[in-house]
């Protein structure tokens, strides 16, 4: 979505307050969806792109479904997380930047995730090493974490990254 996109649909928000009624994660945002759109009408990019809301946002369409001018908010924290990367804004979550951009790396390389080596390069990454050690043994018990990735059509996703650079 481009800036002026971005501007134009955000500016048909009415804040009833829908989005933010079914958002799953609200209660942990520094500023829940309605107040994000509110804040891009007030030209405050800056705040938007430095919320903690712009990565703990999971795309679960939740909100878009609710929004009575159907607004994309998925789509728009998508832009914003793109626009905070380029414009190289220490991410309020960094964890979870973290987890995007391993998860990215390893679909890469494997053509599908590798969850092992995603898990252990968190961990290490994180500095959270013994974090829900009980719930990865009880995964790797029923084969659910396989020790060796399973490769499936890199050299068209490396392609397709390629493009998107
Ligand atoms: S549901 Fe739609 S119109 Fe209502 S506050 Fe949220 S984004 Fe705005
Ligand atoms: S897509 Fe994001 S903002 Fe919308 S309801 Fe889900 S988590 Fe909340």
């Amino acid at each position: 979505m481009e800036k002026d996109v971005i501007e134009s649909s955000i500016g048909k928000c009415l804040q009833c307050l829908k989005c933010t009624a079914g958002c799953p994660l609200a209660s942990w945002m520094d500023y829940k969806p309605n107040q994000i759109n509110r804040i891009i009408q007030m030209g405050d990019k800056d705040r938007v792109l430095h919320s903690s809301t712009i990565w703990l946002c999971v795309g679960c369409q939740t909100c878009v479904t609710r929004c009575p001018m159907k607004i994309d908010m998925p789509h728009l924290m998508d832009d914003l997380r793109k626009m905070a990367l380029k414009e190289k804004i220490p991410a309020k979550e960094p964890n979870i930047a973290l987890f995007h951009q391993l998860f990215l790396n390893s679909v890469k390389r494997w053509g599908r995730v590798h969850e092992l080596e995603l898990i252990g390069l968190y961990k290490l990454k994180s500095g959270q090493l013994f974090a829900d050690m009980k719930l990865g043994q009880e995964m790797f018990k029923k084969g659910k974490l396989k020790l060796l990735p399973e490769m499936a059509g890199q050299k068209d996703l490396q392609q397709i990254f390629r493009e998107c650079k």
